[in-house]
């Protein structure tokens, strides 16, 4: 049996179920699902946010808060689950800025970053007094600066530093290296007298953010490590401490055989030297400490559900064609700017206890070799048209960042399940649907 199985079978084992052979999320089995909103479909398990929340912040108590990168999964259903757990948003636009409004989010506990905001997103953003600005850019500085006067508002700011050392271990590593994301750690100084220029902004805070998926503790907790020990400097350069520092996201998610799950409990026992070094370092005293995942918060929550629409053999390999694919779910094409393409934990939702297995090649109904969102799969000998297929770990980067306007398809549903009951939080498009949009 390949490893890929074994891994999508333990998530089953340990955060689904199934019963008769059938696929359940939720409590609900996922031919009811597909029978009453359609397919393909997304599904997401409102009690696996609600858990994974309360792990990360019961590791995490009395050293930092949790927000929601709500970049992640920008479903409202989905950020309101963390809303209402306490938790603030992390945004990265003025569409996720009424996304994150939408979901219930009172602007004060929202967070704005990324690279190259609008003064049009500023604005908005500002004059609804959103809680906190990571400014990233000399640029942005200026923008924010003349609005805060313009609006007659003192506006609380970060700095975003790329740090000149990172830890080692993520997939994407984002400090030591060249980036547009923030100010290197080498113009800290600058990047402060810019800001303090305007007195409109009120710099008492700090972000760090440097790497994704991250699946080592170790590697986690050395990134808050340096994160601390670059806050304590920018606070230095100001002379008082700071009010907020970020500590960015990063939690990583098994995906692929050999990956491991990212230890909690270890993070957990790494957490009492982070708050000796706080407390050891009048820097650092009194300062709230807050991290922003996106993707550990919400990705094993997530199902895509695609009923098979024809298996069909070509000079001795099988294909299974589906009526889903890349065009809702990129990263699970491999194609979100993944190295090696490797499958996404992907099981045979319907036929979960058959055990006469064969090699199967997944593919979507888009006309490239690229819609393929399984390469090793090990599908059952009597998959056929009708069936479903469940790809996991799909409750991150998925819909939102996939190319929902190639090949014109219909937008699929969206379902929030919980207590054996399901709710539709998005409404399937129609394929008649991208005539209106582009014409
Ligand atoms: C994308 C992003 C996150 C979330 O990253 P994950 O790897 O999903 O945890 C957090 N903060 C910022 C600034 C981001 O751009």
């Amino acid at each position: 049996m390949s490893t890929a199985l074994t891994l999508a079978n333990a998530l089953v084992a340990q955060q689904f179920g199934q019963q008769a052979g059938e696929l359940h999320i939720g409590g609900v089995g996922v031919h009811a699902l597909v029978a009453a909103h359609g397919s393909p479909l997304y599904v997401m398990d409102k009690y696996i946010l609600q858990q994974r929340h309360a792990a990360l912040r019961a590791a995490l108590a009395g050293f930092a808060e949790v927000y929601y990168s709500i970049k992640a999964n920008p479903q409202p259903a989905v950020a309101r689950v963390f809303v209402e757990a306490g938790s603030g948003l992390e945004i990265a636009s003025g569409g996720e800025f009424l996304l994150a409004k939408a979901a219930g989010c009172a602007p004060e506990h929202m967070l704005f970053a990324g690279p190259g905001k609008g003064e049009d997103e500023l604005r908005l953003v500002m004059s609804e007094g959103i809680g906190d600005i990571h400014l990233e850019c000399f640029e942005e500085v200026a923008v924010a600066g003349r609005l805060a006067a313009e609006l007659g508002r003192v506006q609380p700011v970060a700095l975003r530093i790329n740090p000149s050392a990172a830890a080692q271990g993520g997939a994407m590593r984002m400090g030591g290296k060249p980036a547009a994301f923030g100010f290197d750690e080498e113009q800290m100084a600058q990047a402060v007298q810019a800001v303090l220029a305007w007195p409109g902004l009120r710099l008492d805070g700090i972000h760090l953010f440097a790497g994704t998926q991250v699946l080592q503790a170790e590697v986690l907790l050395q990134q808050w490590r340096l994160g601390l020990g670059l806050a304590s400097q920018l606070a230095q350069l100001l002379g008082r401490p700071l009010q907020r520092i970020d500590l960015g996201g990063g939690l990583g998610i098994p995906y692929h055989p050999g990956q491991t799950t990212l230890d909690l409990d270890a993070v957990a026992q790494g957490v009492p030297a982070l708050q000796q070094l706080q407390r050891d370092d009048p820097w650092l005293q009194g300062s709230g400490v807050l991290v922003e995942p996106g993707r550990w918060l919400s990705g094993p929550a997530g199902v895509y559900l695609m009923r098979v629409r024809a298996v069909k053999q070509s000079r001795g390999q099988r294909f299974v064609i589906c009526d889903g694919g890349m065009h809702h779910h990129l990263a699970a094409s491999g194609n979100l700017g993944q190295v090696i393409k490797l499958d996404y934990p992907l099981v045979a939702a319907s036929r979960m206890d058959d055990t006469e297995l064969a090699p199967a090649q997944v593919v979507g109904p888009l006309c490239t070799p690229l819609d393929t969102l399984g390469r090793q799969a090990q599908l059952p000998v009597a998959t056929q048209a009708g069936d479903v297929l469940a790809v996991l770990q799909s409750g991150a980067y998925g819909l939102s960042a996939s190319p929902v306007g190639f090949l014109s398809h219909a937008m699929p549903a969206e379902v929030m399940v919980a207590d054996g009951q399901h709710q539709r939080v998005r409404a399937a498009g129609s394929f008649a649907e991208p005539l209106v949009n582009l014409m």
